[in-house]
C-alpha cells in the first residue's frame, strides 16, 4: 500500500518517512529531492526549477507530474511508495489518483502532521541535511548528533530555501494552495491527523500506530 505523509514545510514529513523507509522497506517519493536532484545536474530544467524554489513558488505541475510518474512506474517501488511534499495542490491530488489508478495502486494511508507556523520557523531556520544520507537535522537542536554523525558532519548542508524570507514565502504558498488539500482528503476514511509539535520518537510511535504495525 502506498502513503502520503502530508503536512505544512518543515512539518517534519521527510524525517518520518526516512523512519518508515528504514523499518518497512519502502521508498520515499519526495518531489523537493527530486527537483533537488535536477537542479544539481545544471540542465536547462534545472536552473529553471531553481529560480522558482529560491523564491519559495511551486514548480509546475506538468514537471512535478513528469518526475513522479517515472518513479510510481518503476515496479520496485511498486505499492511501496511514501509520498512526501505531493500532493501540493487539488491537481496534484487529483492526477496522483489517475496515475496510480492507471497502475492498479492505491492509497493505502493520509497522514497529515499537523504543526504550528512557530514551531515550522524555529525546525526550518535550523535544518541540516546530509548529502549522503539524506538523515535531517537541527542546528539548534540536535548539536551533539551533528558532531557525531557517521557520514562526517561536512556532508550536513542547509538547504539555501530554508531562510526567513522565504519559509514565509512557502509557509503562505502552503495555506493558499496546499491546505485546500486537506479538505479534499479529510473526509477520506484513510485519513489520520497527526499532531507532529511533539519529540521525533512520539510521532513515529503514533504513525506506526496508524500502520498498524
Ligand atoms: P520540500 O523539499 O518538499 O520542502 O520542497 C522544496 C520546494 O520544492 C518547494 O518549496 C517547492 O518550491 C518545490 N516542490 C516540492 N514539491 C513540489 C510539488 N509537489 N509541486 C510543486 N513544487 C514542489
Amino acid at each position: 500500500m502506498n502513503i502520503i505523509l502530508f503536512g505544512p514545510p518543515g512539518a517534519g514529513k521527510g524525517t518520518q518517512a526516512q523512519f518508515i523507509v528504514k523499518k518497512h522497506n519502502y521508498f520515499q517519493l519526495s518531489t523537493g529531492d527530486l527537483l533537488r536532484e535536477e537542479i544539481k545536474l545544471k540542465t536547462t530544467l534545472g536552473s529553471e526549477i531553481e529560480q522558482l524554489i529560491s523564491n519559495g513558488k511551486f514548480a509546475s505541475d506538468k514537471i512535478v507530474n513528469t518526475l513522479l510518474r517515472q518513479s510510481i512506474t518503476n515496479l520496485k517501488f511498486r505499492d511501496r511508495i511514501i509520498f512526501d511534499g505531493y500532493p501540493r495542490n487539488v491537481d496534484q491530488a487529483k492526477n496522483l489518483e489517475i496515475i496510480l489508478s492507471e497502475f492498479d495502486q492505491t492509497i493505502g494511508h493520509i497522514i497529515f502532521l499537523n504543526v504550528s507556523k512557530d514551531i515550522i520557523e524555529k525546525r526550518i531556520m535550523g535544518r541540516m541535511t546530509c548529502d549522503k544520507c539524506n538523515m535531517s537535522l537541527n542546528e539548534f537542536f540536535n548539536k551533539e548528533q551533528i558532531e557525531l554523525h557517521p557520514c562526517g558532519k561536512e556532508f550536513l548542508k542547509k538547504r539555501k530555501d530554508d531562510n526567513f524570507d522565504v519559509v514565509v514565502a512557502r509557509y503562505e504558498t502552503y495555506m493558499k494552495t496546499t491546505k485546500p488539500v486537506l479538505d479534499y482528503y479529510s473526509k477520506n476514511e484513510n485519513f489520520t491527523e497527526i499532531d507532529g509539535a511533539g519529540e521525533i520518537d512520539q510521532i513515529t510511535n503514533k504513525i506506526n500506530g496508524v500502520l498498524n504495525v
